[in-house]
């Protein structure tokens, strides 16, 4: 039995974490919750799991929460309460499914109490991964990746060794604007909000489906892979697929790339994550080939899509680089969210911040704070 602390779990990534965990009630148990703002969908989900902690971001849901639940369990709030959960003495297992940078110190606070971690948040690891994979390996815990390109190469890998590695593949569906002929560049500038969140393949939460239109979230990805599989970002490489259906490959030093294939649903790379070592049975994901009927690939276009040139510079240059990169673009989504900024203007922007930063080199966690900051002010300004 693999005792679970789930932080983020009203959200995408959360939910479907919870129909793995019901999949699987003789091997996985909900010891700790954390939630941000869903007061209602975490006092079913808790009243469901019975955890022994929740934590809801939103103060001014505590008291409801709190009367909800009863005395039965603890209701915490703030970072105070993802710190207490990532640290949940009875906990194996800490997955991290919070939007933003709030999973940073609880992911870190978890691996110094030496639970493995799974990883939905890319910000721990496009922040931080440096220092987050060197807690790691003092503490002996797992970094386990919850990402679907991420689950993929972890399974080709499966412990093959580093020097025997050419290339990572990261698969890209491409977007909604993937199509040139329908898309062109001039075209992009005055695309809506509504196109930008219709994701051809995937469904997820708004920012990354943003960021799965710009690319950005396969930069975010590049940066993630380097650290995750300890690989220089030269080998960390980007092949649009818009069918989605191979998560992602590992091309070998003899030319042999290997592939994980199934057709997309999130319950199967949180259930990787969760019951590693293990690989255990599941009916949710049937794929069938033949019916799928052909497979195809292409170059990205780094033209109409710029942010892969950006995250690859970022993920070389490194230091608090990445986190400006990560923290620019989190304001531009929302600017152009709230309609203040074009679609190419996330990218532009992004960009422009990322020119003004002077880098610190291997910086600290709280010098990746204070550019993360820096870089907030910055694009906002
Ligand atoms: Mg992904």
């Amino acid at each position: 039995m693999k005792r679970v602390v789930l932080l983020g779990s009203t959200g995408s990534i959360g939910t479907n974490t919870l129909k793995v965990v019901e999949d699987h009630p003789t091997l996985l148990q909900l010891v700790g919750l954390a939630a941000g703002a869903n007061a209602q969908l975490l006092i079913e989900q808790s009243r469901k799991h019975q955890p022994r902690v929740v934590s809801i971001q939103d103060v001014t849901k505590l008291p409801e929460i709190q009367e909800a639940l009863g005395t039965r369990c603890l209701v915490m709030t703030g970072p105070e309460g993802l710190i207490r959960l990532a640290t949940l003495p009875e906990a194996d297992i800490v997955l991290i499914a919070i939007v933003g940078i709030a999973g940073l110190e609880p992911a870190l606070a978890a691996i110094r109490a030496g639970k493995d971690i799974a990883v939905a948040s890319k910000e721990i690891l496009v922040m931080a991964g440096e220092i987050v994979m060197r807690e790691a390996r003092a503490h002996e815990v797992k970094v386990l990746a919850v990402d679907s390109e991420h689950s993929a190469i972890f399974q080709c890998l499966d412990g093959k060794k580093p020097c025997s590695v050419r290339n990572l593949w990261l698969t890209a569906s491409g977007g909604p604007f993937r199509d040139a002929t329908k898309w062109p560049a001039d075209s992009l500038p005055t695309v809506t909000l509504a196109q930008a969140l219709k994701h051809p393949s995937w469904t997820m939460g708004r920012k990354i489906t943003i960021d799965s239109a710009t690319l950005f979230n396969k930069g975010l990805e590049m940066i993630e892979a380097r650290w995750l599989f300890d690989i220089e970002m030269p080998c960390v490489q980007v092949v649009v697929h818009p069918q989605s259906i191979v998560h992602s490959m590992v091309e070998f030093i003899d030319g042999s790339m290997i592939a994980q294939l199934s057709t997309p649903d999130m319950c199967l790379p949180i259930q990787y994550a969760l019951l590693y070592p293990e690989r255990v049975g599941c009916d949710r994901v049937q794929t069938n080939l033949a019916r799928i009927g052909h497979l195809t690939f292409e170059e990205p276009d780094t033209d109409r899509f710029p942010s892969l040139n950006l995250a690859r510079r970022a993920g070389e240059i490194g230091g608090t680089l990445p986190a400006v990169l990560n923290a620019a673009n989190e304001v531009a989504v929302e600017l152009f969210f709230q309609g203040r900024l074009e679609f190419t203007g996330i990218t532009e922007l992004t960009t422009r911040v990322m020119k003004a930063h002077s880098v610190v080199t291997s910086p600290n966690l709280s010098q990746i704070l204070a550019a993360d900051q820096w870089a907030r002010n910055e694009a906002s300004r």
